[in-house]
């Protein structure tokens, strides 16, 4: 990808601008990869995977390029505002990104978020030795189970990075747009996995005790971040709400 293709991308009418910032990145999903430009971009430079020498080097001469000109911008950003990088500035927003990071670890939906990646892939483990059990027999889960594992799988640890994102973000007064749309997407997540792991309770009540915690966790999950970012169920996703 070179700059040219980067400023067509931009300029195209066809693609929703910052539609892949709230969304769940379940592109084989997805029902707006036409209007995507990260997806387009992932299209053409799978495209243009290197497939010998010569063109390996092109690949990385492009990258090398792509370096110069993300120098390039921030030093004329900088400049533009007065910045100058000093040491000592660099360690004060190392500090800053440090504490940052630890009040948002230590938020309360960020840690049940944790919790419920842990028992979902302990959960999802019973679930794959039950497959690999079966697979002998020719036997496989019916398509609409197998769904909703995929869905539990997907959303498992992403919960915990939105909603740590999202705490994160909050911190800041400009990053308040940014909260609300990670929250968002991660309220999403947790309605969906609530929806896929009741279908599977339903189905397989033999694995109850691992589930019942789950269906719990997402709910008190729910609530905390529907407490901390009130106004995330409005939050309007470019291109996808
Ligand atoms: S908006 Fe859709 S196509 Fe684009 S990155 Fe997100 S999931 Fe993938």
């Amino acid at each position: 990808m070179i700059p040219e293709d980067l400023s067509e991308l931009v300029s195209n009418p066809r693609l929703i601008p910052g539609i892949h910032n709230y969304c769940d990145r379940w592109c084989e999903r997805c029902p707006r990869t036409l209007r995507c430009s990260v997806f387009e971009i992932e299209q053409r430079n799978a495209a243009q995977q290197p497939s010998s020498d010569q063109e390996n080097q092109s690949f990385w001469k492009a990258i090398e390029d792509s370096l110069a000109l993300a120098l390039q911008m921030l030093e004329q950003r900088l400049q533009a505002e007065g910045i100058e990088l000093t040491d000592e500035l660099l360690r004060q927003s190392d500090r800053d990104l440090e504490q940052s990071a630890n009040r948002a670890a230590n938020a309360r939906c960020v840690q049940l978020a944790r919790q419920y990646a842990r028992l979902a892939s302990q959960a999802l483990e019973q679930f794959d030795r039950q497959r690999s059990q079966c697979k002998p027999l020719g036997i496989d889960f019916p398509k609409p189970h197998a769904e909703a594992l995929e869905i539990v799988s997907w959303y498992q640890s992403f919960l915990y990075t939105k909603l740590r994102r999202a705490t994160e973000s909050a911190q800041d007064e400009i990053g308040l747009d940014d909260a609300n749309g990670s929250a968002k997407v991660a309220l999403v997540a947790a309605d969906r996995s609530l929806s896929a792991w009741g279908q599977l309770l339903n189905a397989y009540p033999e694995h109850q005790d691992a589930i019942f915690p789950l269906l719990t966790l997402l709910q008190k999950i729910t609530s905390e971040a529907e407490a901390s970012f009130p106004q995330a169920r409005d939050f309007k996703r470019p291109g996808l709400d």
